[in-house]
């Protein structure tokens, strides 16, 4: 199997930004992705300096950051009277910190920027993977619309459902029993916001809404208990109106504000993977959520993805030997991406206790949030 017979499936934050490493080192790969152009779903990211310092590596850093918002301070709050729970900086002290910046920045600028940096040749749009078959040292890789290609090495940069990840493994994502709706507002649809600029999480019995700025609006997610089973194909529901205004009523005059501000978009079912015994087989390899899909609690998804490509790129330039390159970054990726995935899970109830003395004690918790979690970001 020759290093430059790598066929990614899907162009995704995780698809682009592998073929953008493995480019850096020399080593050509081609994306095949199902949708017919490249549009993301979905309002804003937020980029930590774990994943940025990868980006700026691959020389996008500026055209993001002329696009992007620094936070000042991340905020945790009160559901209804608002106090501050806890606070910490982010701005320059991040950046000294951490040795990137922390950025809110619109998903649609991510995608063009590494669309942009890729091009279009080796990119193969409306190409829905639906078959493998390994034969030998070639994989023949079948799509809707009936053509077909072959590859050395496929990597499934697919997603939470992952085509690719079934060849591997029949480990299915797991519903975290709530569900979100983002939504994007200018700061003139929330005059009375305290701390518009701050990432701010605003805590309450069964639901927690966050949000950070980037750029021009403010991009907030919006997180509930429920609904108890997710029935809807492929975790996202349009569901009847006025249904997540009814899920805040009685919480701070700034909450509703915002989300009394746009209309309501669809409800997301958050799901998570287990973490997985193995990533790879004989001529199959997964990266970002189609190996490790996590709750949306520590913004790390996108991040640990973007750590996963430059991860997987320099153990296919280090080793000749594509087994030996796999079983490297298996090595590497997988018990870190387990601790997030993990801590991501608990970081939920956490978010939703009612007010009372558990609640208290995770408020003081808070307070040493920075200590506690700068092992993801470092
Ligand atoms: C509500 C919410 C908020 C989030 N906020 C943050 C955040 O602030 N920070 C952060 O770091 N992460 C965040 N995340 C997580 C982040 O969005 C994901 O972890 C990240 O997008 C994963 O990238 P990926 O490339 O692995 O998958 P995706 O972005 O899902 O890309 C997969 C690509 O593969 C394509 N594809 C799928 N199946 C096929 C097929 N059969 N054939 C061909 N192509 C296929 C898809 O069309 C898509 O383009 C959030 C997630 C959610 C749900």
């Amino acid at each position: 199997m020759t290093r430059s017979d790598i066929a990614i499936i899907g162009a995704g934050i995780g698809g682009l930004t592998l073929g953008l490493a493995l480019r850096r080192h020399g080593i050509r790969s081609r994306i095949y992705e199902q949708a017919p152009e490249l549009a993301e779903v979905g309002a804003a990211v937020a980029l930590a300096a774990n994943g940025i310092r990868v980006l700026r590596d691959l020389g996008i850093g500026s055209a993001l950051e002329e696009t992007s918002a620094v936070p000042t301070e991340l905020v945790y709050r009160h559901w209804s009277h608002g106090d501050r729970l806890a606070a910490h900086p982010v701005g320059a002290w991040y950046e000294d910190r951490f040795g990137a910046p922390f950025w809110g920045v619109h998903r649609a600028h991510l995608q063009r920027a590494l669309a942009q940096a890729w091009g279009t040749a080796d990119l193969h749009l409306g190409k829905e993977l639906t078959g493998l078959c390994r034969q030998g040292d070639s994989t023949e890789l079948t799509f809707a619309d009936g053509s077909s290609t072959t590859a050395g090495l496929v990597v499934g940069a697919d997603g939470i459902r992952s085509r690719v990840r079934v060849s591997i493994t029949d480990v299915v994502p797991v519903y975290s029993g709530t569900s979100g709706f983002r939504g994007l507002v200018t700061r003139d649809d929330v005059p009375d916001l305290p701390d518009p600029d701050a990432v701010q999480f605003w805590l309450g019995q069964g639901a927690h809404l966050l949000h950070y700025a980037t750029g021009e609006f403010i991009n907030f997610l919006a997180v509930l208990e429920g609904p108890k089973r997710w029935t809807a194909p492929g975790g996202v529901a349009n569901t009847e109106d006025g249904l997540l205004a009814a899920a805040f009523r009685g919480w701070h005059p700034a909450v509703r504000t915002m989300i009394d501000a746009v209309p309501q978009g669809p409800q997301w079912g958050l799901f998570a993977l287990p973490p997985l015994a193995r990533w790879s087989n004989d001529g199959a390899v997964l990266l970002g959520d189609a190996a490790h899909a996590m709750m949306p609690h520590h913004g790390q998804g996108a991040n640990q993805t973007i750590e996963d490509a430059a991860v997987l790129a320099d153990c296919q330039n280090r080793f000749e030997d594509v087994h030996t390159a796999l079983a490297g970054y298996e090595r590497l990726r997988r018990s870190r991406t387990c601790q997030v995935q993990r801590s991501s899970w608990v970081t939920s109830a956490l978010l939703h206790l009612p007010d009372g003395d558990a609640a208290a004690t995770r408020d003081r918790r808070l307070l040493d949030l920075v200590d506690d979690f700068s092992w993801i970001h470092e």
